[in-house]
């Protein structure tokens, strides 16, 4: 019996189990993937304090991790395929034994958004990837493109602007939203080509993708662009579907909490990208991985 099991290794889910294991509740985390969620695919982290010059988020999920475990958390690589949220007893079911705990805090971020196209899924791997991190160096000196205006998009195709030979960033709208600094930056960076008020409406390949066709919405105008590769960044969505009918979520499916991270279910948490209204940035993910642990201890002091 745990004190305390916890869903995700990003973020949020290192933090609550800093904070837990330092106040000595018997905490595990289950992380399917990579320890530190999301960030592992950025390059460079330049708005996590502290890191003056920015730190590899690869590197920083690490340091999350080992600090966590320094403190007694246990961090287990299996997969969590069903959860039994209700009543006071907690029950995790992994692919070969189930465990239980007092207390769940549910930190499983979110995924990569799709296109929707419907050759999207068969060029995975030829051609379209969802990190640039992961993925930029097979197109090394060729040409790519990157759809997406946030954040995430800007600071994929500044990166891709170091390895590729041109980088197309398309974007449905006029002006990108991303952060000041990097919208300079892309300006200032003569590799990158800006296509706004465009959207992609048709893939083209054989064996791997060989362009794309955007169309500008305002003047109907299509334009093919000869990519070899094809950066989707246009946003998440939540890892919701374990606990989806047992957690209340709102319209996006994302978990609705209040500000202690409470969810509509006794002793269960929820903390990072998952929740509702989150801002999504890494400091605001250790500050909810923070507070759902504080949450738990309090939790437990009365059942
Ligand atoms: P995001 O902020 O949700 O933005 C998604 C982008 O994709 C938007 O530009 C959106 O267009 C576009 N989009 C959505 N659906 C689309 C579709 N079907 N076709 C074409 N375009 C589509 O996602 P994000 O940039 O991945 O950022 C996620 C979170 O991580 C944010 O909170 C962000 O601030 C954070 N983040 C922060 C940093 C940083 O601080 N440096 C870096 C990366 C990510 P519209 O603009 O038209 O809606």
């Amino acid at each position: 019996m745990y004190d305390l099991i916890i869903v995700g290794g990003g973020p949020a889910g290192l933090t609550a189990a800093l904070y837990a294991s330092r106040s000595g509740l018997k905490t595990i985390v289950f992380e399917k993937e990579v320890l530190g969620g999301k960030i592992t695919t950025a390059h460079l982290v330049e708005n996590y304090p502290a890191f003056v010059n920015g730190i590899n988020g690869f590197e920083l999920g690490e340091l999350m991790a080992n600090q966590a475990q320094k403190y007694g958390a246990e961090i287990s690589f299996e997969e969590v395929k069903a959860l039994k949220l209700d009543g006071k007893i907690k029950t995790v079911y992994l692919s070969d034994k189930e465990l239980q705990a007092k207390a769940v805090i549910l930190a499983m971020g979110s995924k990569n958004r799709k296109l929707g196209l419907p050759e999207e899924d068969q060029l995975i791997g030829r051609g379209i990837s969802y990190c640039a991190t992961c993925d930029g160096n097979f197109f090394k000196g060729q040409d790519v493109a990157v759809v997406g205006g946030a954040n995430s998009a800007v600071s994929e195709a500044l990166y891709l602007s170091k390895i590729a030979k041109t980088v197309r960033l398309i974007y449905r709208r006029e002006k990108f939203r991303a952060e000041k600094i990097d919208i300079q930056r892309l300006q200032n960076t003569p590799n990158i080509l800006t296509h706004t008020n465009s959207e992609i409406i048709k893939l083209n390949y054989d064996q791997v993708l060989k362009s794309v066709i955007i169309q500008n919405n305002k003047t109907q105008a299509t334009e093919e662009l000869f990519v070899n590769g094809l950066f989707v960044a246009i946003g998440h969505v939540p890892n919701t579907d374990l606990v989806e009918g047992q957690v209340a979520l709102d319209a996006q499916k994302y978990i609705i909490t209040d500000q202690n991270m409470t969810t509509n279910l006794e002793g269960v948490f929820a903390a990072g990208d998952i929740r509702s209204g989150a801002f999504r940035q890494v400091i605001t993910a250790c500050g909810d991985g923070a507070r759902a642990a504080e949450s738990v201890i309090d939790y437990l002091k009365k059942v």
